[in-house]
């Protein structure tokens, strides 16, 4: 009984979701006609219970959601920086590295970020076909030397039930596939999704990992706790990507605060990503210097398991690169200079 009513739940925050700006609740509405303009070419989507979280506007989870008139007047070209789509072996199937590919399985997302490095087809589909989905598995199923398949979208955890216990059935049967990922925004942006019948599906498939996407502490509630310690109690291990973003995150103080929240709801965080140049998110970038300072902060202040790795992924498909401030200074006559988070200097012999 209990799962039936949680699922409507998250249902009814689906169905209840705002499409316009013109449809926001008054104290968070801002120039709506003109933000209306950007959704026909880049869509709205704000489920009702991340709507509850935005406390007015331009506040940090308004910015993540709300359409800007600045995503149709920003100077970055390209709308697949990273080549995704060149990288694709067959439809839906991203084959970057020799050994993972992620498989982008979902449309759908419980909210529409304007910031998404999918912006291309965030909100749009593609909703791939049970042929694509046959495709792909059997593309996996050819390439011997892939290990690990990574549910993205749109995102896995709003397909309905069957559909993703088939598909991680048929992937997980694959012999050398030794782990699935599954990247999820659902946890904080809709908790209620996090259903005991969803959980009862995905402890099936162990390993399976599941990377959670938070961007500001204000996304980590009571619910999304519940949700994750529901994940966490059926062994599934949880870690978490966060965008770096103007206006969102681009300070150590509230970065510090979300890798903290994160921790304390049994998640380890394991990626900042550097914000990708993708057509029409000009408006959150931040300079890399930026973030190593904040990268540069977190060292010594926090636990270092709470703290993540800063990542830049290579325009054109060249992979994600850890950037790491650099606390070696000199490698001078056998001798290492290097400073620590205080910015002391210390000796230290380099062989
Ligand atoms: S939920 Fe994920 S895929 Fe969907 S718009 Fe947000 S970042 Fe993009």
């Amino acid at each position: 009984m209990k799962s039936v009513i949680n699922r409507s739940e998250w249902r009814s925050h689906m169905a209840d979701g705002v499409t316009s700006v013109s449809l926001l609740p008054e104290h968070i509405r801002v120039d709506a006609q003109m933000r209306d303009r950007v959704c026909a070419s880049y869509p709205m989507f704000i489920n009702r219970f991340f709507l509850s979280l935005i406390k007015k506007a331009e506040d940090p989870l308004w910015r993540q959601v709300v359409p800007d008139a600045m995503e149709l007047d920003d100077d970055l070209p390209e709308d697949d920086p990273l080549a995704e789509e060149e990288q694709s072996a067959v439809p839906g199937l991203i084959h970057r590295y020799p050994d993972r590919v992620v498989f982008l399985v979902s449309g759908i997302c419980p909210v529409l970020c304007r910031f998404c490095l999918r912006k291309r087809m965030a909100g749009k589909g593609p909703v791939l076909s049970d042929a694509d989905i046959e495709n792909a598995v059997c593309y996996i199923r050819s390439a011997r030397a892939i290990r690990e398949v990574i549910l993205s979208g749109g995102d896995p955890l709003m397909l309905e039930d069957d559909r993703l216990c088939d598909i991680l059935k048929r992937v997980s049967s694959i012999p050398h596939v030794r782990t699935i990922r599954i990247h999820s925004r659902v946890p904080v942006a809709l908790p209620q999704r996090i259903t005991g019948d969803l959980v009862s599906i995905l402890r099936r498939f162990h390993p399976l990992y599941l990377n959670i996407h938070a961007n500001h502490p204000n996304e980590i509630t009571a619910r999304a706790a519940e949700a994750c310690a529901m994940l966490a109690d059926a062994g599934i291990p949880l870690g978490s990507q966060t965008v770096l973003l103007k206006g969102v995150n681009d300070s150590f103080e509230t970065m510090e605060a979300l890798l903290m929240e994160l921790l304390h709801i049994r998640v380890r965080p394991y990626y900042l990503h550097h914000p990708d140049p993708v057509k029409g998110t000009g408006h959150f970038r931040v300079p890399v210097t930026k973030g190593l300072e904040i990268m540069r902060r977190l060292q010594g202040r926090l636990p270092g398991v709470a703290i993540p790795r800063y990542m830049l992924d290579l325009p054109g498909g060249g992979g994600k690169v850890p950037l790491c401030p650099g606390y070696v200074e000199q490698d001078k006559n056998g001798m290492l200079v290097v400073r620590n988070y205080q910015g002391q200097r210390f000796y230290y012999p380099s062989g």
